[in-house]
């Protein structure tokens, strides 16, 4: 069985990319920043970027390479907005906050675009628009009420029938949707490395193949150890997400790392590129275990949904996956299928993002639920705006807690797809 983590070369984001590689050395020797960020994904890098824009002295550490992570792998559609609607985060932090908190998150794609319209990021950005397609007559309800708090908002989002749906994405498989315009789709892997380069530019230090072993408290904040090397930093930023291993006791045990597959086909014959999800649409679907697909830069076919519950991929799933696209897009058989791979995505257990400073100085920021693209960007830039003393982040820590029965999420996990497969059959919706 192959191993999630290395079927990271058969992606299509590394064979079809246009930002190459970034080839920063690994640390060596001793160092001393302001900040020192774990993790090199869109996290990571965009914390990186701002602070270093906002003066500050900052490194970041990545075991692997840029954008080996989730930020690398991801269906690359930039969606804005956290799972809860704006409704929702009102009556959970109250009306100032959870405006400013649905104000923040919906601009997310907007950042993002903008950062890669600033820093000339090559990664094929298109805005099409995201359409969040209903499976049931009552997943319609639950969708026309969250574009209904959009519009109260002032956003120009649409209700879509099922014939407009059907019209706009080539898939007659679903009772209606919502489409949001503010979305949009780019090369993620791309957008990644482009990030890390505009802070490289900015004077940020980046090190690939740099695991971070050890993170102790020193005199002036934070050690961390890495190889024969060691840097210290008043502040430490662990953006790590479904790849977080022991560093902080107890963080890789308060989230869920869920795989999910994705495969993309040969570009489409220009007939069905012109009825398959054209002109730059996304889609999702709102059952629990979705599809989500949209085309390729190349004008194939990508499509995701769930993988396996540990790290190996299964085959069966994959196959499942495929036969999944055949039934939303029959004219598509005899298409070829030129990539297959997966990754992790980080869950909570309450569908938000976690944002922790579990010891003065040391602050996680993980778990965007599947939704990460815009908002890991927009989650870094405000780490960096606190950090850099322009005000209190708009998103409130939490404590860091242990998932009771996290020793037993394999099987738990394994009844809880089994539970949520009934839930979609009956029709009942998710975020
Ligand atoms: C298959 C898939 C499809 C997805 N599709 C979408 C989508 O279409 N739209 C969307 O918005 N979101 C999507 N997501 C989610 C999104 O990709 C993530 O939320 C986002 O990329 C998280 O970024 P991050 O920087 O927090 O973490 P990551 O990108 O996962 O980066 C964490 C990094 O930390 C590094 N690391 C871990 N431990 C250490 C250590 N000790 N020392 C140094 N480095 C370390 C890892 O090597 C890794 O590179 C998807 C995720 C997956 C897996």
């Amino acid at each position: 069985m192959k191993s999630s983590q290395e079927s990271f070369a058969d992606s299509l984001w590394w064979n079809e990319s246009e930002e190459p590689p970034c080839g920063f050395a690994p640390h060596t020797g001793q160092s001393e920043v302001d900040v020192a960020i774990v993790g090199g994904g869109i996290t990571g890098v965009s914390a990186a970027l701002h602070l270093a824009e906002a003066g500050l002295r900052v490194a970041l550490f990545e075991a692997r390479h840029i954008g080996f992570g989730a930020s690398g792998r991801n269906g690359g559609q930039v969606i804005p907005g956290l799972k809860y609607d704006p409704e929702d985060l009102v009556a959970k932090y109250g009306p100032d906050r959870g405006g400013r908190l649905a104000e923040m998150a919906g601009g997310a794609a907007d950042l993002t675009f903008d950062l890669i319209a600033r820093h000339g990021i090559r990664c094929n950005p298109v805005r099409g628009g995201w359409i969040q397609a209903a499976h049931s007559p009552h997943a319609l309800e639950a969708v026309t009420t969250r574009a209904r708090q959009w519009q109260a908002r002032g956003v120009p989002v649409e209700i879509l029938s099922r014939d407009e749906v059907a019209a706009r994405t080539g898939t007659a498989s679903q009772f209606g949707g919502w489409r949001d315009p503010r979305a949009g789709a780019i090369q993620p892997l791309d957008y990644t490395r482009g990030l890390a380069r505009a802070a490289a530019r900015a004077g940020a230090m980046l090190y690939e193949q740099s695991p971070v072993r050890g993170l102790s408290r020193a005199p002036s904040g934070w050690s961390l150890q890495i190889g024969q090397g060691r840097c210290t930093a008043r502040r430490v930023i662990l953006g790590t997400n479904a790849y977080t291993d022991g560093l902080k006791p107890g963080l890789a045990q308060s989230v869920l790392p869920v795989q999910s597959m994705q495969l993309a086909t040969d570009p489409l014959p220009a007939e069905l590129a012109a009825r398959v999800m054209p002109g730059g649409v996304m889609m999702s679907e709102t059952r629990k275990l979705a599809f989500y697909m949209r085309q390729t830069p190349r004008g194939g076919l990508m499509i995701g949904g769930r993988g396996a519950v540990g790290d190996g991929e299964d085959a069966r799933l994959m196959a499942a996956l495929e036969r999944g696209m055949l039934k939303l897009f029959p004219d598509l058989a005899g298409v070829p299928v030129r990539y297959r791979w997966s990754g992790h995505v980080c869950l909570s257990l309450d569908g938000l993002p976690h944002f922790h400073e579990p010891e003065p100085g040391l602050i996680c920021l993980l778990a965007y639920n599947g939704r990460g693209v815009a908002l890991a960007s927009a989650f870094g830039r405000m780490l960096a705006g606190e950090i850099a003393g322009r005000g209190e982040a708009v998103y409130p820590r939490t404590p860091l807690r242990r998932i009771a029965w996290h020793a037993l999420r394999r099987p738990v996990m394994g009844l809880g797809v089994r539970w949520y497969w009934l839930k979609d059959g009956l029709g009942f919706a998710s975020k």
